[in-house]
């Protein structure tokens, strides 16, 4: 039998448990015992990095005999099956008090009922999300673990040893009970899709408008990220603008199929805002934008429908890019609010205590969506916690009073010229109703009390309503408390 001398664990050594577990290794302190399902992985691991602090197993029995008390191992294999197929492994040689970390992309309603059935063994069920792919999972990734607060004990110096760090911070924070972590995972990831619609559709607009090639654009976006843009996906936008394929000699963004692919986080993401009854506008266009995009027979059929006749030039270009960069900003912040809407939604709804502002911390590095402005969010949140929409906060509520004339104007431009710009443009609408005086929403009303005597409710008395709709009747009928 091996002695137990590692005191954290990584299950599933492709590419995100490798890395995973290199970097656990890495770190002063850390023994770390791994385990693939097929031996060659963990060989490999050991052979490539027979400097690492590693304790190669065989067997689930010899992987958690290699573990000092309380157990805590780090799953990291396929999202599903393959996950449930290795907690019950583990279930079956860990002892009450040890923990189970699932660091894999979990829907999060999976990780509440994997809590509940591990926790009636005795065992700690914590899930993790994980953030900032293979690179941030080697270097330095942001972590969003749920779970138990026994289980953060243990866990909480293992997680800040291998976060990413922001301004001196460990980018790890516990996120709340159970399926907390993922469900903040998953927002992130939503928050993602949006980010990156947002930037797809300031290229367009600029590529279309002013003729700039992507290597000119590439240098607009490097601009931009010394402004309040500055992220890691703005940086990254202007590297791949600047690629030249080898074969052609072409910007590769030119070769590459205009079809994104998707792995369902955005999705969750908006199907759960829709059960929450939150509207995340800005994420669920950037998920539909890529379902658009990858309907390849829809699109060729629809290739010669008319737009507009007159063809789009740009007047004065330095202009026109400084609104498209205002309106970027606008709209992200418009993302954000919403997905912080959602997590405020999940919170009420599986009663876990969030802080909002430390979520915006531990985004700060290490994860897609890192940006020099989630500092204003944990700020807005600093200063009232009880902020009922981010982007009423001061600082939000001034950068779109400074952005909304140039939002307007791109939004008005792309919809005459004909270039889709959805994201920019539901981004605007929910801001303009959120803001309205009076919503068309009377008349939705009056609508749903015609055909199905749903009731309404009136400005100027109390009570539940019900008018008579037929011929010039507008007799009133009162039900509930009031008449
Ligand atoms: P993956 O391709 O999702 O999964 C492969 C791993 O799962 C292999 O180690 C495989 O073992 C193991 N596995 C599958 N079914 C199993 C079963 N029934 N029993 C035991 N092991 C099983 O790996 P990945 O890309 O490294 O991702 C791991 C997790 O991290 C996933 O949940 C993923 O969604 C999440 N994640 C990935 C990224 C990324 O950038 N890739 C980013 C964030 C989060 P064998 O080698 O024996 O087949």
């Amino acid at each position: 039998m091996v002695d137990a001398t590692a005191n954290i664990g990584v299950v599933g050594l492709a590419v995100m448990g490798s890395n995973l577990a290199r970097n656990l290794a890495s770190r002063e302190g850390n023994t770390v015992a791994i385990f693939n399902r097929s031996h060659e992985k963990t060989d490999t691991l050991l052979s490539e990095h027979p400097e690492a602090k590693f304790v190669g197993t065989t067997t689930y029995e010899e992987f958690a005999a290699s573990l000092t008390k309380p157990r805590a191992a780090i799953v990291m294999v396929q999202a599903g099956n393959g996950t449930d197929a290795v907690i019950e492994e583990l279930t079956k040689v860990f002892e009450p008090g040890d923990i189970i970390v699932d660091g894999g992309n979990s829907l999060f309603t999976d990780t509440i009922r994997r809590e509940k059935a591990v926790r009636e063994t005795g065992i700690n069920f914590v899930g993790a999300g994980i953030s900032g792919g293979e690179e941030g999972a080697l270097l330095g990734p942001s972590i969003m673990p749920g779970g138990s607060d026994e289980s953060w004990v243990t866990l909480g110096p293992i997680l800040e040893s291998i976060a990413a760090v922001a301004e001196g911070e460990p980018c790890v924070t516990h996120v709340g009970h159970d399926g907390a972590g993922h469900f903040v995972k998953m927002i992130h990831n939503g928050i993602e899709y949006a980010d990156m619609q947002l930037i797809g559709e300031a290229y367009d607009l600029i590529r279309r408008g002013t003729g700039k090639s992507p290597a000119e654009i590439a240098e607009i976006f490097t601009a931009w990220n010394t402004t309040e843009l500055e992220s890691y996906l703005i940086e990254i936008t202007a590297e791949v603008l600047k690629q030249v394929d080898a074969k052609t000699g072409k910007p590769l963004v030119d070769v590459i199929l205009d079809q994104a692919g998707a792995k369902g986080t955005g999705a969750w993401t908006v199907q759960t805002a829709l059960d929450l009854g939150i509207p995340v506008s800005g994420i669920a266009e950037a998920v539909f934008a890529r379902s658009l995009s990858s309907k390849p027979a829809q699109r060729a059929a629809a290739a010669d429908l008319p737009g507009p006749d007159e063809a789009w030039t740009v007047e004065d270009t330095d202009a026109f890019i400084e609104d498209v960069r205002l309106a970027l900003y606008a709209s992200k912040i418009i993302a954000y609010s919403q997905g912080f809407d959602e997590i405020v939604a999940g919170a009420e709804q599986y009663d876990w205590d969030i802080h909002k502002g430390d979520i915006a911390k531990i985004w700060r590095g290490g994860c897609i969506i890192r940006a020099q402005f989630l500092n204003r969010i944990t700020e807005a949140y600093a200063d009232d916690a009880g902020l009922v929409a981010l982007l009423t906060a001061p600082y939000f509520r001034d950068a779109i009073a400074g952005a909304q004339d140039s939002w307007r104007r791109v939004v008005s431009t792309a919809a005459a010229a004909g270039i889709p710009a959805p994201a920019f443009s539901s981004s605007l609408s929910y801001y303009d109703g959120l803001r309205a005086d009076r919503l068309p929403a009377a008349l939705t009303q009056g609508l749903r009390d015609f055909f199905g005597a749903h009731t309404y409710k009136r400005v100027d008395m109390d009570g539940t309503f019900h008018t008579l709709w037929s011929g010039d009747r507008t007799e009133i009928e009162s039900e509930g408390s009031s008449h």
